[in-house]
């Protein structure tokens, strides 16, 4: 076998049966961007729902030298999240809250936290979580922070 398909293996065996889709038409919701704009590859996509199998796949990865581009909501504007090769890494089932902190006004939660259910809790415990834009519904905290997004409040 090849390093590649000994590294996507490794990966299915961390991931478990419904921890990762492998298969078309399965994959191309993935590797399309959703305007259709930009028509992206990868052999895997990968669904983690620990901080430990992320850290498990990335070593994978780096090991077999298998590419990993992370994704979010996929609401993207600029393709970032199209993959070229390698695997998808979405963060759709790291979506827990862990802490809100009412006095020190802070939330601690995982990077696939959708914006919407962040503002929520924020606003059940009597506090504003002010960063707000069109697709937040949609968006994640971690696509958030890595596309610096500023939202409707910046314009
Ligand atoms: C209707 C609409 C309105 C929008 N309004 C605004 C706006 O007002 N202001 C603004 O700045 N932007 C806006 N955007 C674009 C905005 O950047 C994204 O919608 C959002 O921030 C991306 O979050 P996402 O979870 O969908 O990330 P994705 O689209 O999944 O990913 C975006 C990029 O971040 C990377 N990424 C995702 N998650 C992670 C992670 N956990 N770790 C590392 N990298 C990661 C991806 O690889 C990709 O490069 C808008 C988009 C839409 C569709």
């Amino acid at each position: 076998m090849a390093n590649t398909d000994v590294g996507l293996q490794a990966i299915r065996d961390v991931l478990g049966d419904g921890g990762y889709v492998d298969t078309q038409p399965g994959l191309d919701a993935y590797q399309i961007e959703w305007r259709g704009l930009w028509t992206g590859h990868c052999e895997l996509f990968a669904k983690p729902n620990t901080t430990e199998q992320v850290s498990r796949i990335l070593a994978i990865c780096n090991s077999h030298g298998i590419p990993v581009v992370p994704q979010g909501g996929n609401t993207g504007l600029v393709g970032g999240g199209v993959p070229n090769g390698g695997i998808v890494l979405t963060t759709q089932r790291l979506n827990r809250i862990r802490e809100i902190d009412t006095v020190n006004f802070t939330l601690a939660c995982d990077a696939g936290c959708v914006l919407a259910t962040i503002q929520a809790e924020a606003e059940a415990n009597d506090r504003l979580f002010p960063l707000s834009l069109g697709a937040e519904g949609s968006c994640q905290i971690g696509g958030n922070l890595s596309t610096n997004a500023g939202g409707v409040q910046v314009l």
